[in-house]
Parts: C-alpha cells; sequence; structure tokens
C-alpha cells in the first residue's frame, strides 16, 4: 500500500476514470497522474479542461472521441513509443464503458506498451450499489439502439435470460425505452431506475415494470437527467425449466454432494447445471442438519 504521491511514468497509457457528477468522486491517483502526464487524450476536450481547471491543473489536451480514436490511438502510440505519458478520459465516468477507450487500450496493449486502468466512478457499478440485487447476477448492456423496431429486436434476444439486465439511457428516449421493455420482457418483472446519480437530484425507484412508465409521467422532472435501469432476470424460463430439474435434484441430493447432484441431474434433465448448483446450494441450507 502506498499513500504518497503517484508521478506519471515515461511511455505508458492511464485510463482515468472521472465523476459521473459529483466532481469530488475523483480519486487522489487520478489527480496524481492528470497533473503529472504530459498529454491528456480527451473525449471533448472542453468538458475534461472543465474538471481539470476545477482542480487547478493545467494539461495539454488532445481530442480522442469516437469519431476519429483509430487515428487518434495511433498518434497516441506514436506519442508513447517516443516516451511520452498519456492519461485517457471521456466525459464522465470510465472510458471504454459506452464510452470512446477501447480502440485506444487495445491498440496500446497490442504495440507492447503499458496500459494502466485508474479505477473509479461508473454509473452501471453506482447504481448496482444502491440496487441491493439479491442474486448478484447481472448483465451489462449499455444503451439500446435508438431506433424502436431494432430495440425490440435485441429486448427479445436477452428476454429470456435468468441475469438482472443493466441498461443505461438517456431523458430523450427513456419513456419509449421503458415502455418497450415492459412489453417485451413483461410488466411483473422488477425496474430499479437510477437517476441522476451522484448529483443534486440523484432519484432512485423500483416497482414493477408495468408500473414504471406511469411514475416517469407523474412528475416532468422524474423524466430528466441520466437514468441506469436495471430489470430483474427472467424467472419463467428458471422457474419452469427448475421444476422438474428440481424433483430430481432433491432425490440427488439424499447421496450426493451439491456438484455432483447438479451435474447428473443436468444430464438427466437438459437444464442448466449452473442453475440447479445455485438450487442445490439452495436445497441443502433450506434442509434440518
Ligand atoms: N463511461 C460512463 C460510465 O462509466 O458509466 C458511461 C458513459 S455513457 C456515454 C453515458 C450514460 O451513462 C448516460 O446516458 C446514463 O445512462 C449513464 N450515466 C452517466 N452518468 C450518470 C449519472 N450521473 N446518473 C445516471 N446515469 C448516468
Amino acid at each position: 500500500m502506498q499513500a504518497s504521491e503517484f508521478r506519471a511514468q515515461p511511455g505508458t497509457l492511464y485510463i482515468v476514470a472521472t465523476p459521473i457528477g459529483n466532481l469530488r468522486d475523483i480519486t487522489l491517483r487520478a489527480l496524481d497522474i492528470l497533473k503529472t502526464v504530459d498529454l491528456v487524450a480527451a473525449e471533448d476536450t472542453r468538458v475534461s479542461g472543465g474538471l481539470l481547471s476545477a482542480y487547478g491543473i493545467s494539461a495539454k489536451l488532445f481530442a480522442c472521441h469516437e469519431h476519429n480514436e483509430r487515428t487518434a490511438a495511433a498518434a497516441l502510440v506514436d506519442q508513447l513509443r517516443q516516451g511520452r505519458s498519456v492519461a485517457l478520459v471521456s466525459d464522465a465516468g470510465t472510458p471504454g464503458i459506452s464510452d470512446p477507450g477501447a480502440v485506444v487500450a487495445r491498440a496500446v496493449r497490442e504495440a507492447g506498451l503499458t496500459v494502466v486502468p485508474l479505477p473509479g466512478a461508473s454509473a452501471a457499478a453506482t447504481a448496482l450499489s444502491a440496487a441491493g440485487l439479491a442474486e448478484g447476477r447481472w448483465l451489462f448492456h449499455g444503451f439500446l439502439p435508438h431506433k424502436a423496431g431494432e430495440r425490440r429486436r435485441v429486448l427479445a434476444t436477452l428476454a429470456g435470460l435468468p441475469q438482472s439486465l443493466l441498461f443505461y439511457e438517456s431523458p430523450h428516449r427513456i419513456l419509449e425505452t421503458v415502455a418497450d421493455l415492459a412489453t417485451v420482457l413483461g410488466g411483473e418483472r422488477r425496474l430499479f431506475i437510477a437517476r441522476e446519480l451522484t448529483k443534486r437530484f440523484e432519484e432512485f425507484h423500483d416497482g414493477a415494470l408495468a408500473e414504471a412508465v406511469e411514475w416517469l409521467q407523474g412528475d416532468d422532472n422524474r423524466q430528466r437527467g441520466e437514468f441506469v435501469l436495471i430489470v430483474s432476470g427472467c424467472p419463467a424460463e428458471v422457474d419452469a425449466g427448475l421444476e422438474e430439474a428440481g424433483r430430481v435434484l432433491e432425490i440427488l441430493l439424499e447421496d450426493l454432494p451439491a456438484s455432483q447432484a447438479a451435474r447428473l441431474a443436468a444430464r438427466i434433465t437438459g437444464a442448466k447445471k449452473n442453475a440447479l448448483y445455485d438450487l442445490a446450494q439452495q436445497l441443502k441450507s433450506d434442509r434440518p442438519e
């Protein structure tokens, strides 16, 4: 463990997470690195310029956004090869998560140069920490397609998955997206809405998908700002698939350990081994000693 200041090292790319709203949500290491790198590659140089000036940092900024990421990556590899140190930041949160950064990180690693990620804020992790998902399994999808038909088609491919589904959404499409979630995934599922995380009007709502549009329409302010949506996983498939498998599993568990019972029950019934293993653990813990 080290509590002293860090200095950017030559020929190193730092992927730096920045706040998602509250400017205080930046790490000490991020500030150390932003202060000492030769170059800050930013999704929007004005946005990152504002963050840097809030911390009294004057850095040389370089534009690296979704429209120039490939050429920017080549230019950054060049800079790193010459021994310069570079920090990569996006407008908010962790670069590469529904943000530019992936192309640069890959190009730099493939060039055999050093990539150092600096962890920090991300809207997905922040929302998950407040959602309190009991089962702890979730699938990050980020943004859904803007066009309704395409969006519904993508949702249909996700409908049978047992994991909670995590989406990013902007205020422009929040109503139509939530309406499509209810139509395609089923109104009985739960939707956790995290709005304006870490900001002044931070707000959460947890309820049935069928009622979510009504909740959003209940107050115009609820449709403003930035959103993370977390929909509970598909219960029907798991329940139906596990019904017969559950009976087989119970019998096998009388003589076998959970992993072996789950493996055999999966072979006998065709149900998913992982789901059966989870169920086996649950059944075992429910049994009297
Ligand atoms: N790279 C970012 C991250 O690590 O979370 C995500 C960037 S993505 C372009 C922007 C989307 O993230 C927003 O449309 C919203 O869905 C989500 N988001 C970002 N900040 C947020 C906040 N403060 N509250 C809720 N959602 C947020």
